[in-house]
């Protein structure tokens, strides 16, 4: 297995669980990768196709909604609302989740909305949860640097899985992955237990809350590389979340951070030859997290 992100582990976890030795190697360890900066709520966000976006979707809520009744993973269940300056139709996934309303309290300035309970996945301990299990269960994770996926056959694994996120790019030779840059702010957390989002403008703004913070984003922005916060994003970030949530006036900003979401115009969960690809998860790597991780066990076979 190449990458610890939460799509590596995830697989990782499947595989170890079906009785395979499981051994994953990555440059980034998980509280240091692009999922470890997710917000991270299950929406289904810059990922196609829909049919299997769906599909994978609908099987990782029911695996969170599990998760969110034990301690220490730190999923939770929590209510919110996706709004819009719009009537709008109910969305191409609403399959996926148990219950979905139509919003009629709504913010000034909006003219639709859908309120949802969905799992909330605070990475950092999530992460380490999954690192964790896939401990208990006889796997290992190494820091290493490739420069191209390990070779198989004779004395080595008989399949490699890659779950390098973005640097499909280069492990895959693979171009049609491209970044979504995400840039976000974690402020200290002052009793909201709502989530909200706006995908309506330009940029999308969300408020996400967690134990001890909130994650305010975001940005989208496509083709740009720089992991650097830039602080005029911030701050029209931190004004667009207050619009919607006239409290985050007064929170204290902990963090910045920036994240470049792996891309590509179909999820790519496929065998070829002794190498299972899964990558290319966009903006819900998280949410197809389980749903993808059982398909790479099925293909692993
Ligand atoms: C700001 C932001 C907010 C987000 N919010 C959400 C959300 O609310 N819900 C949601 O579902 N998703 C969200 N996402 C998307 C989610 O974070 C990604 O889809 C997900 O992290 C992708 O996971 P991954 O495991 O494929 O990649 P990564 O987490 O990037 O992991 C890739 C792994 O490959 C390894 N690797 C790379 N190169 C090498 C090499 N040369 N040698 C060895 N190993 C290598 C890395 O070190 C790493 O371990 C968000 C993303 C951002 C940036």
């Amino acid at each position: 297995m190449v990458g610890a992100g939460v799509v590596g582990l995830s697989a990782a976890v499947r595989l170890a669980e079906a009785g395979h030795r499981v051994d994953v190697l990555a440059r980034d360890l998980p509280r240091e990768t692009t999922s470890a900066v997710a917000a991270a709520i299950w929406y289904p966000y810059l990922a196609l196709p829909r049919d299997r976006v769906t599909t994978w979707s609908a099987r990782s809520f029911e695996v969170f909604a599990d998760l969110a009744t034990k301690a220490g993973t730190g999923v939770e269940m929590r209510t919110g609302t996706e709004v819009f300056r719009e009537r709008t139709e109910r969305p191409w996934w609403g399959s996926a989740v148990p219950g979905l309303d139509r919003e009629t309290a709504l913010p000034p300035g909006y003219a639709d909305g859908w309120t949802l309970t969905v799992p909330v996945i605070e990475m950092p301990v999530y992460l380490d949860w999954l690192a964790a299990r896939l401990d208990s269960l006889g796997g290992t994770i190494t820091r290493h640097t490739l420069s191209a996926l390990p070779e198989t056959g004779a004395g080595r694994a008989d399949v490699v899985v890659n779950c390098t996120g973005l640097a499909a790019r280069h492990f895959a030779g693979d171009l049609t992955v491209e970044p979504v840059r995400g840039q976000v702010l974690r402020v200290a957390q002052f009793g909201l237990d709502r989530w909200w989002l706006d995908d309506s403008t330009d940029e999308p703004t969300y408020i996400v809350p967690r134990s001890r913070d909130i994650v305010v984003g975001g940005t989208e922005q496509r083709g740009e590389w720089s992991r650097t916060p830039d602080p005029a994003t911030a701050d029209a970030i931190l004004a667009r979340a207050t619009a919607l949530v006239p409290e985050l006036a007064g929170a204290k900003v902990l963090q910045h951070r920036v994240g470049l979401r792996p891309a590509r115009p179909a999820v790519r969960v496929e065998r070829e030859g002794d190498v299972v690809h899964c990558y290319g998860q966009g903006g819900a790597g998280v949410t197809l997290s389980w749903g993808c991780a059982e398909d790479v066990v099925a293909l692993v076979g």
